[in-house]
């Protein structure tokens, strides 16, 4: 059985109807996969409740985002939410959603570790692109950093490594401070220029390794 954390809270991120990344992504991939023929080999569970474990989850969030943006985002949502970016949205219900969200990471962490065996999170917002003092591309808070970081608090684990595919690379999780990891990046471009560009920001970080496809290609 592949344990899968989700909620339907997630749903509650509400990011507009035109927004590319809404709701509808996990409603999607939620009656895909229970409609499957291997249905039966999920195991559909909740994440921990933000206010089941306030301490855990802050310290996790706080090691990568300062304390400032984490309220930030949090009154804006309080206020009836508004814009982190261009295309960035905080809804009432975001930051309690971001917060599920990061949750279920941490969730996810903890059962691959105690079992060994994989797990899936199918959670909303993401959380690639989200920098350490302002969340961007659709992200509020980096989840992936966030976990990896988490992860290697846990006894035993000494490395990380990030399988990041995207449109984009991960941008936000090559800016968090505290995840020097070994990562790769499958990330799509059919401009010549972006793609250059794209390597020469990443010649300098010995960290990273990107594959590079264009647009239409099979990865
Ligand atoms: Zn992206």
């Amino acid at each position: 059985m592949l344990p899968i954390f989700y909620s339907d809270d997630f749903l509650d991120h509400n990011t507009g109807v035109y927004h590319p990344e809404k709701p509808g992504r996990l409603t999607a991939i939620t009656t895909a996969l229970k409609t499957a023929p291997w249905a039966d080999q999920l195991d559909w569970r909740s994440p921990t409740p933000i206010d089941a474990q306030n301490d855990r989850l802050m310290a996790a969030l706080e090691a990568i985002h300062p304390q400032p943006y984490i309220a930030a985002v949090q009154q804006l949502a309080h206020r009836g939410g508004g814009y982190i970016d261009p295309d960035t949205i905080v809804s009432p219900r975001s930051y309690d959603v971001a917060l599920l969200a990061v949750s279920a990471w941490l969730d996810g962490v903890d059962q691959a570790l105690a079992t060994g065996e994989p797990a899936f999170v199918l959670a909303r917002p993401p959380g690639h692109h989200a920098l350490p003092q302002r969340g961007m591309g659709f992200c509020i808070f980096a989840n992936a950093a966030i976990a990896a970081h988490y992860a290697l608090q846990q006894p035993g684990v000494n490395r990380v490594a990030i399988l990041d595919w995207d449109v984009h690379h991960g941008n936000g999780t090559q800016r968090s401070p505290k995840t020097m990891l070994k990562w790769l990046t499958a990330h799509c471009t059919s401009s010549p220029f972006i793609l250059a560009l794209v390597q020469l920001k990443n010649r300098a970080l010995t960290t990273i390794f990107s594959i590079y496809r264009c647009v239409g290609a099979a990865l």
